[in-house]
């Protein structure tokens, strides 16, 4: 059974959504060699409490902190530590707030210093496909269709994309139907419906799809131990058409902050 939202509730999910993207931008602002994950963390619960929300994450299924930092072959989940990140590292980071009974959840990759050509070009072709996916978020359509277009341009590009880990429906839960799989065929799953809020996050690897969980219980690491990326972002259909909620633009285009 999918939640359709009404307007008032799309523009809690967005101020949400709103607040993740300029936590996300704030930590940006610190990523370079030396700095902890847990520095990141500090800050993000520090930004999110100062902007009238609270950290989506903390407790979330017992998870100990405010974000997710997954570090090279991480694919997501990982928990904040005393590790600097170093030169050449990328770094996926997930935020979730919540604030008025309604989630943000968004998340981005960055990279620290210089890192090698290939996975530099992974980030972008992840970053890439997630677009591709929001292009098919339009009423009429199915899930599927998102689904299909994020696992094309991931392996045109040459990656692999994560199957056990999905994109979800947002709302006044973190995670909602219907599941959003970054792979899938064209015209099958459920249909897409004016109101429905979805957060697409693909989550593709440089080596193979495969993956494992940590002793930790939470971090989820690629198998061959090769770098993966993960960016996501939240949407409402409107008007039959995807209103993106949460941006990058506050990281990648500063003057707009
Ligand atoms: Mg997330
Ligand atoms: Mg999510």
């Amino acid at each position: 059974m999918l939640k359709l939202k009404r307007t008032e509730e799309i523009e809690h999910l967005r101020e949400n959504n709103q607040i993740v993207s300029m936590t996300l931008a704030e930590l940006g602002k610190m990523i370079q060699p030396g700095v902890t994950t847990l520095e990141l963390d500090k800050r993000a619960e520090e930004f999110i409490r100062d902007h009238g929300a609270e950290p989506g994450f903390l407790g979330y299924g017992g998870f100990p902190n405010s974000i997710c930092t997954s570090v090279n072959d991480a694919v997501v989940h990982g928990i904040p530590s005393d590790y600097q990140l170093k030169d050449g590292d990328i770094i996926s980071i997930d935020c979730g707030t919540i604030k008025n009974g309604y989630y943000g959840d968004s998340a981005y990759t960055f990279a620290v210093g210089q890192v090698d050509p290939q996975v530099q070009q992974l980030m972008q072709a992840t970053r890439e496909s997630l677009f591709k996916g929001i292009e098919k978020a339009v009423a009429g359509n199915r899930v599927g269709d998102i689904s299909y277009a994020v696992q094309h341009r991931a392996e045109e590009a040459g990656f692999s994309v994560v199957r056990e880990m999905v994109g979800h429906g947002l709302g006044s839960n973190m995670h909602e139907s219907p599941e959003i799989p970054n792979y899938g065929k064209r015209g099958k799953g459920p249909q897409l419906k004016e109101g429905l809020v979805i957060c697409i996050e693909p989550m593709i690897n440089l080596g193979s799809r495969s993956i494992k969980q940590d002793r930790d219980g939470w971090t989820i690491r690629t198998m061959d131990g090769k770098p993966s990326a993960h960016y996501e972002l939240a949407l409402a259909i409107r008007n039959g058409q995807p209103d993106v909620l949460s941006t990058f633009d506050y990281i990648e285009k500063p003057s707009t902050t």
